[in-house]
């Protein structure tokens, strides 16, 4: 037997841990302060009405003879992608069904989808970035390239033609920073990617959060993007789905073998998402299920506004919280990262993520997000006033 040598080339994440201690901490030592958390990266709302009775429904219907169904079609049932067809048309995509991969959730496609690919290749990957892009690779033995998101390109950061890569990451609106690409800015990016012979591998997962025309919903939306994009979506965030596993990936026939070679990985080693999940993602699909989801989507997002108006106000440089869940900032007075962290513990009992536990260039910058309750989120922020 000789063991996958890669894994110890990973790095070991110690920032949840180290966070959970940290607060459990001070929370002994300081019983009678309230302490408020902008760090839940979960959604906290339940499932909506729509969804709920469509799953209900399904139950039912898998406790009768005539309507009990076993295996499912391992692309997903074409209820569930026809529905996410019709989605892609309010942004003026047109994709054939056999495009459309139902999947359970975006993180499992994000990984899996490296079967298609050699480990020859180079990837590119942003650096602050969600660890799953990284990690995947790093445990295949591929080679990982990063780009610089910072300040200047405000966290939006482009590959260059001087850089050659194979697969290059793109979230957005992105995780950890809230930024997200504009059509120019995607553009360039396909532009690059179809020079290179690339393929681009955009996580769309936090897609339902934008509000500006200029930023697209999907990478498809860019001219040329079919020849060179895959792209990674899910209900998680969408529609509360981070418990109940429900995403789709689109693989376009355009991209030549890589479509029917994901359908051959897909058939080969993955089952189906359930029928019951994928009757409740269809109903977030519906007339009544969008404007139940955008309840949900709306009340995040006047929480990422509170939190976004106040850094302003306290001229505290940052991105996000527009388009996104997500908001980073820099640390006031050129604090570390883990400074700041201790220092809001200490003096406003507000816990945030520290971003360089999302890689090299979160140093000096901080994570908030907007999952909390709108209470909670007004009382931290006004906090955040007193103090700075
Ligand atoms: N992509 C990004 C950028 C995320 O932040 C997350 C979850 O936090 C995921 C993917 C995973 O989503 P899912 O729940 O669909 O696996």
């Amino acid at each position: 037997m000789k063991r996958n040598a890669n894994y110890d080339n990973l790095e070991q994440s110690y920032l949840f841990s180290t966070i959970a201690k940290k607060v459990n901490e001070f929370a002994q030592n300081n019983p009678d302060k309230k302490i408020i958390r902008l760090g839940i990266g979960d959604v906290t709302k339940p499932l909506c009405p729509a969804v709920i009775n469509a799953m209900h429904k399904a139950v039912d219907e898998m406790s009768v003879q005539e309507t009990f169904r076993g295996y499912g079609p391992e692309q997903g049932y074409d209820f569930l992608r026809t529905a996410v067809q019709n989605y892609y048309k309010n942004y003026n995509v047109d994709l054939e069904l056999d495009e459309i991969f139902i999947s359970d959730g975006a993180k499992s496609d994000l990984g899996n989808i490296l079967d298609l690919f050699d480990n020859d290749n180079t990837v590119l990957v942003p650096n602050p970035v969600y660890p799953v892009y990284v990690d995947t690779n790093l445990m295949a033995g591929r080679n990982v390239k990063f780009i610089d998101a910072n300040e200047e390109n405000e966290f939006l950061p482009l590959p260059d033609n001087s850089v050659k890569a194979d697969l290059i990451y793109i979230c957005s609106p992105n995780n950890p920073t809230g930024a997200a690409y504009n059509r120019k800015q995607l553009a360039e990016l396909v532009k690059y990617a179809l020079n290179n012979n690339a393929i681009i591998l955009y996580d769309a997962a936090y897609e339902a959060f934008i509000e500006d025309n200029d930023i697209p919903h999907s990478i498809f939306e860019i001219d040329g993007a079919r020849n060179c994009a895959i792209e990674f979506c899910s209900l998680s965030k969408t529609a509360g789905f981070t418990g109940t596993r429900c995403g789709y990936t689109i693989v376009p026939n355009a991209l030549g073998k890589l479509n029917k070679m994901w359908v051959r990985r897909q058939t080969t080693k993955f089952n189906g998402v359930p029928y019951i999940v994928q009757r409740g993602a269809e109903a977030v699909f519906t007339k009544e299920g969008m404007k139940e989801i955008r309840v949900n989507i709306d009340y995040y997002k006047k929480n990422a506004k509170i939190i976004s108006d106040t850094l302003k106000e306290c001229g505290i440089w940052h991105v996000g919280g527009k388009h996104s869940p997500y908001i980073w900032l820099k640390c006031p007075n050129n604090m570390k990262s883990w400074e700041f962290f201790d220092y809001l513990l200490k003096n406003a009992q507000v816990v945030g993520t520290p971003g360089a536990g999302f890689g090299r260039n979160g140093e000096g910058f901080f994570r908030l997000t907007s999952f909390g309750s709108y209470e909670n989120t007004l009382e931290a922020m006004e906090r955040f006033k007193q103090l700075f």
